[in-house]
């Protein structure tokens, strides 16, 4: 094997285009790591936000991108056991998978149906355990319950369509273009509906059966947070998971007395400690994936010298699914 390897390497905050591909060592694993020789990287919201240093934990330079990945376990550091050389995992390192090798906590390392691509594990673990424990953990979501899913296009929202649809909940799916409203029909949404309706805060109240929504997963923020406060039902759950306007949001906590609402702040990185949660939410999904009714949505592929673009491609809303980058190719 060579000494040396590609890896993004970013030495400034900023837009994507910080990136740069360089050459590094491969990396050794420390006592209770182990290495993998990474066929598939996940790309999330943020980690763009990460690169741009705006992320809810500072980006500490220099810095790999790459929270999440998938790949084949190369080299086992000391006292690492579960786990074997060739076996393909996925990994929630948190950094460092925009390279062809990357080092993961072994505790970091998900285990995945052989049936899974490296693309569908490394679209796996980010949407899926965020989707179900927004729709479940915290949204307490019920057979039959109407939930609103923003972004519904996107990675998290159609692991969420997905996941909602087989817990047998009821799902409008909010979308900025007709092609990615399509997206979410087929994968099961009820009501379909353009970000940018101007009549959406009723129509969202009136598709489900003129009350309000009782569940919403609000990733979008900003202005967008005042009307998800809007279309809500009387003691409706609003899932605080995202901010991709990067706008402020205002929130008058008298507002949510007038319905009774309860807005729940999600943050997959601490849940993940959470061993009870994490074992419920894993045992579902594996039951799911395993049933079929639910599978990775893959979206764009990028080979690591395009990562910068793929990372624009995700600022400029251009992307549906999960994009992927592949660093052997
Ligand atoms: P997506 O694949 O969903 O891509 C982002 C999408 O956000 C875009 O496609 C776009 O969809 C939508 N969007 C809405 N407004 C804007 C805007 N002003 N600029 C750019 N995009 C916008 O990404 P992810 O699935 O990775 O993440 C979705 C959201 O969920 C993000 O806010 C992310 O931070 C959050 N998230 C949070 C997690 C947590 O632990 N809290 C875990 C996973 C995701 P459209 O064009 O249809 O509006």
């Amino acid at each position: 094997m060579s000494e040396s390897m590609k890896a993004i390497v970013v030495e400034r905050l900023g837009p994507p285009d910080v990136m740069e591909v360089r050459e590094l060592p491969v990396p050794q694993p420390g006592p209770g790591e182990v290495r993998l020789k990474v066929e598939a990287v996940g790309i999330n919201f943020a980690d763009v936000l990460a690169v741009a240093g705006e992320y809810l934990t500072r980006t500490r330079l220099p810095s790999t991108p790459g929270m999440e990945f998938a790949g084949i376990v190369d080299a086992l550091g000391e006292g690492v056991t579960g786990v074997q050389v060739g076996q393909r995992v996925a990994a929630l390192a948190g950094r460092g998978g925009l390279a062809e090798y990357a080092i993961s906590p072994a505790a970091a390392l998900i285990q995945v149906p052989e049936s899974f691509t490296a693309a569908q594990a490394a679209a796996f673990p980010v949407s899926y355990f965020t989707a179900y424990h927004g729709l479940k953990t915290l949204g307490h979501g019920k057979e039959g319950e109407w939930v609103l899913v923003q972004a519904a296009a996107g990675a998290l929202g159609t692991a969420s369509i997905q996941l909602a649809k087989a817990l047998g909940m009821n799902v409008i799916a909010m979308a900025s273009t007709e092609e990615k409203l399509h997206i979410a029909r087929d994968l099961g949404a009820d009501v379909t509906l353009l970000q940018d309706d101007p009549d959406r805060v009723q129509k969202v109240r009136d598709a489900a059966g003129g009350k309000g929504v009782p569940l919403i997963l609000e990733v979008v923020g900003g202005k967008r947070f005042q009307e998800s406060l809007d279309m809500a039902a009387n003691r409706g759950r609003i899932i605080v998971i995202g901010n991709a306007s990067r706008e402020q949001a205002n929130l008058r906590p008298v507002e949510l007395m007038k319905r009774n609402l309860t807005v729940t702040g999600l943050w997959l990185t601490s849940l993940m400690g959470d061993q009870e949660a994490t074992r419920e939410a894993a045992e579902t999904l594996t039951q799911l994936v395993a049933s079929g009714q639910v599978t990775p949505q893959v979206g764009p592929t990028y080979p690591l010298k395009d990562s910068a673009r793929a990372f624009q491609d995700i600022l400029d809303r251009k992307t549906t699914g999960k994009v992927i980058i592949e660093p052997q190719r």
